[in-house]
């Protein structure tokens, strides 16, 4: 008798257990944010954001944030992932092997979250340190089986969707090695307005919401910060003011602070402090725009640790910085949350999770399948 009532019990709760990971409770319209801005610091772990904190006067706009996660960064075919199949896990939730650009580890290519934003009549952008081409960016708007197809990239961004996006990578557009096109006069006929750093101050440039907006930074790859490149707070304001007019349904915008992981492979504390404070800049920009819109779902993380970096003896004000590698290293990279629904990013996942989590968070998951 026993027995059998412990049986029946344990079968109502294997039934309602398995219920709950068949249909999650959808998010509710009026619970759910109605833009996301996903911030990718590339290569920043816990000791890049501790070095820039200790640098910043113990302070930094990531102490606002009130969601803390983990995520694991490996990819399909190692340990230890690049920022290709980092990129591709976070932009379409599936692990690819490293080195390839939003296909998944079958090769065949996986919807983005910003194409799928597009698709459902949500505005998106992209902000970058990098040329728009490189692994980062790349995997929220292009397919392609090596990242350093730089001009089958610059093809796809015209195929993706995108209204907005500032970086670098000129050249890939207009000089182009594999083919005489000109995609700068390809992306003006998708009623883009293009401008460039020869001919144009970002500062003097008005986008209108009525038309789609590109400014390319830099020929291939804009300067560090600590050579005077300081575009990305103004840009992102720039995007956020931009697709908050460009579309009343919401927008998906990523924004990257790119040169973070080359200094760390560099090995180098100087040129990160800087390119830390442009990031952080930059957060503060976003979380300035979210608390006053009060729709947008913000969450910063990175895509891996770059240099195995260790803060060693020293003082607050004088760190003595050590790096393991050159390379990047597999160790897991935090995840911060605010605003609608940021409580989804609580706890240790993987990064491919973060997809999903953004998905649930735009209420996509209940209508269908992504990719
Ligand atoms: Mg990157
Ligand atoms: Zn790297």
């Amino acid at each position: 008798m026993k027995f059998s009532i412990l049986t029946i019990v344990l079968i109502i709760l294997w039934g309602w257990t398995g219920n709950l990971g068949q249909s999650a409770t959808p998010i509710p319209e009026a619970d759910r944010p109605k833009n996301i801005v996903l911030l990718i610091g590339d290569g920043m772990g816990l000791a890049q954001i501790s070095a820039a904190l200790y640098d910043n006067n113990l302070h930094l706009s990531l102490e606002q944030f009130p969601v803390i996660g983990f995520q694991k960064t490996h990819s399909a075919n190692n340990l230890i992932t690049d920022s290709a199949a980092a990129g591709t896990a976070l932009a379409s939730g599936k692990k690819t092997k490293n080195n390839v650009i939003g296909l998944d580890n079958d090769g065949v290519p996986c919807k983005t979250i910003l194409e799928e934003a597009s698709e459902r009549g949500l505005a998106t952008g992209m902000v970058v340190t990098s040329s728009i081409q490189h692994a980062t960016p790349a995997c929220f708007v292009a397919h392609q089986k090596a990242r350093n197809m730089y001009e089958n990239i610059a093809e796809d961004i015209l195929k993706s969707g995108i209204d907005f996006f500032i970086g670098g990578g000129k050249q890939y557009f207009d000089r182009r090695e594999k083919d005489d096109f000109n995609l700068v006069e390809e992306l003006k006929k998708k009623d883009f307005a293009v401008y460039d750093y020869f001919q144009n101050e970002l500062t003097d440039v008005k986008p209108s919401p009525d038309k789609r907006f590109a400014f390319l930074t830099a020929d291939n790859q804009p300067l560090p910060a600590m050579q005077g490149r300081d575009y990305l707070p103004f840009a992102s304001k720039l995007a956020l003011d931009y697709l908050k007019a460009r579309n009343p349904n919401g927008f998906f915008l990523m924004i990257e602070g790119s040169q973070i992981d080359w200094s760390c492979h560099a090995n180098q504390p100087v040129p990160l402090l800087a390119e830390m404070k442009d990031f952080d800049k930059t957060i503060e920009q976003v979380l300035n725009f979210a608390r006053k819109d009060g729709e947008t779902l913000v969450i910063v993380t990175a895509d891996h640790e770059t240099g195995g970096m260790a803060l060693n003896e020293g003082s607050p004000r004088k760190l003595d910085y050590e790096f393991t590698t050159n390379g990047h290293t597999a160790a897991m990279v935090p995840v911060f949350a605010y605003g609608p629904q940021s409580g989804l990013f609580r706890g240790i996942y993987e990064n491919t999770a973060i997809y999903d989590k953004m998905r649930e968070a735009f209420g996509f998951s209940e209508l269908g399948i992504g990719n």
